[in-house]
């Protein structure tokens, strides 16, 4: 089920409350997203915890961070940016804000979830916690190189710059008169499609 949307992008937190209520026969799996695809927006997911926290329904919390999650975890302090310890499971691509030349992702989730998954494989004599099994160990070396290389003050400042370059974006379209906007986190611009020349 999908819930509405701020013309902004960020989660109608009323829309979810009412979805929740209007299925609580049902256990929830709710995902939120920290950098919308569109326009970057976050939602709050202390907020969604608290709406989820409040309801007897069972729930997982699942945060999108594929676009900005690590950015938006990286810029504490930011009254705009609420991402918390209290998610049952987060997912980042590697290859967009942390740059690998290859796409990748990881899926971070509590021990005792992620134990639920583990099956014990014959023919290794391990336990496999993957969810897809066997594949390529190539891109989590490229994430280890890209977060150990530039490390967490690299990325803050790398994220630091780009927010900076969107906001100088956004002015200079703002002085030739086209709508451009961004939200405060973002370093992404948003703006309706120039008319045909
Ligand atoms: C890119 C993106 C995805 C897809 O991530 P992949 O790593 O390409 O699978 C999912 N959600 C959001 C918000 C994205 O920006």
């Amino acid at each position: 089920m999908v819930v509405r949307a701020d013309e902004r992008g960020e989660m109608d937190y009323d829309d979810l409350a009412r979805m929740v209520e209007r299925h609580r026969d049902r256990p929830a799996v709710v995902v939120a997203t920290c950098g919308t695809t569109m326009t970057e927006a976050a939602d709050d997911v202390p907020q969604i915890r608290e709406l989820l926290a409040r309801t007897p329904v069972r729930h997982h919390l699942h945060v999108d961070g594929a676009l900005a999650g690590v950015p938006i975890a990286l810029a504490d302090g930011r009254a705009t940016l609420r991402l918390d310890a209290t998610v049952d499971s987060i997912s980042i691509s590697g290859y967009k804000f942390l740059g690998t030349p290859v796409p990748c992702g990881v899926v971070l989730t509590r021990r005792t979830l992620q134990q639920r998954l583990a099956r014990s494989a014959n023919y290794t004599g391990t336990v496999d916690t993957t969810i897809s099994g066997s594949r390529s160990g190539h891109p989590a070396l490229l994430l280890w190189y890209a977060i150990r290389s530039l490390g967490h003050d690299g990325l803050r400042e790398r994220a630091e710059r780009a927010r900076e370059l969107a906001a100088y974006a956004v002015q200079r379209l703002n002085e030739v008169g086209w709508p451009a906007w961004r939200h405060e986190h973002a370093f992404t611009v948003v703006f309706p499609t120039p008319p045909r020349p």
